[in-house]
């Protein structure tokens, strides 16, 4: 197998919450038993609802959190030009076509393909393009899950209305370019997985093994979001965080919550596989 590279991708949106604390951890401690290399990798690419500060404010946390990325950090807002060329690969291929669907106009549920009877003709600017993705294979083994079986998710956005390159594209570019090997994250991506699996085959990528998480939720079911103004942690007691994390996970001899960051990791390391501390669910209640 080649050299384990694994990595943590928030979006920069906002603070770092419990839910996000949770998940850059389990990642980066399945790198670390995995005698692997961690990066991290700011999402950045949305320019509406992502800034700067919000990027420095999640990599201060990391820090104050004791895990710390083993190369440069990567932000995608750097990478437009590499983007823009697979998208014109892809458009080589003959499977991209322009939606003029509104919103409004679509389903909930999948999208119905309405315009893929475009294809094959000259993008239209200022339309939506989606990949017509009928060969999309809705399987595959997980990590942390065991076998998958998902919804297939319609033809998706590739590039939006707007311009913006979809983040299915550049997250399945990005870990082809950073040589990502194993994708740790929450359940609540398992939907993107098969649509970034789809990507990497029809760009001849090889793709990384994957591994999904439960999200942590609040007692109404609701994921710990930024979008749920969900308290962001405190950084200078990153103890605090930390005793959530293990009580959720029913852990016991954990360090006290006023523990130093380095303890913490530590204790956690101590504990062998991450895979193995996780329950088998998609969602983990936390207070
Ligand atoms: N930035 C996205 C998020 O925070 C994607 C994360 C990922 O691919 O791991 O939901």
């Amino acid at each position: 197998m080649d050299k384990y590279r694994g990595r943590f991708a928030p979006s920069a949106t906002g603070p770092l919450h419990l839910g996000s604390v949770f998940a850059a951890l389990i990642s980066f401690l399945d790198a670390r038993y995995h005698n692997g290399v961690w990066l991290v990798r700011i999402d950045d690419l949305d320019r509406f609802r992502c800034s700067s500060e919000h990027a420095e404010s999640i990599l201060q946390c990391l820090l104050s959190f004791g895990m710390e990325p083993d190369e440069p950090v990567i932000y995608q807002s750097e990478r437009l030009n590499q983007y823009a060329k697979k998208f014109i690969k892809l458009k080589e291929s003959g499977q991209l076509y322009s939606c003029l669907c509104s919103r409004k106009s679509l389903p909930k549920s999948a999208y119905p393909g309405s315009c893929r009877s475009r294809k094959g003709q000259p993008l239209i600017s200022d339309a939506s393009v989606r990949i017509d993705s009928q060969a999309l294979n809705l399987c595959f083994e997980d990590i942390y899950q065991g076998r998958i079986q998902l919804e297939h998710p319609g033809d998706f956005i590739i590039k939006r209305r707007d311009g913006l390159f979809s983040y299915q594209l550049a997250c399945a570019i990005d870990e082809h370019i950073d040589g990502i090997t194993q994708v740790i994250r929450g359940s609540d991506l398992l939907p993107s997985t098969v649509m970034q699996k789809f990507i990497a085959a029809e760009l001849n990528q090889i793709a990384p093994s994957y591994g999904h998480f439960p999200v942590l939720t609040d007692r109404s079911g609701e994921k710990f979001s930024k979008q749920s103004f969900a308290r962001a942690t405190d950084t200078n007691q990153p103890g605090l965080s930390f005793y959530k994390i293990a009580e959720l996970l029913l852990l016991s001899d954990s360090p006290k919550p006023s523990a130093p960051s380095t303890e913490w990791i530590g204790y956690f390391l101590s504990l062998g596989n991450p895979a193995g501390l996780i329950p088998r669910t998609y969602s983990l209640t936390a207070n």
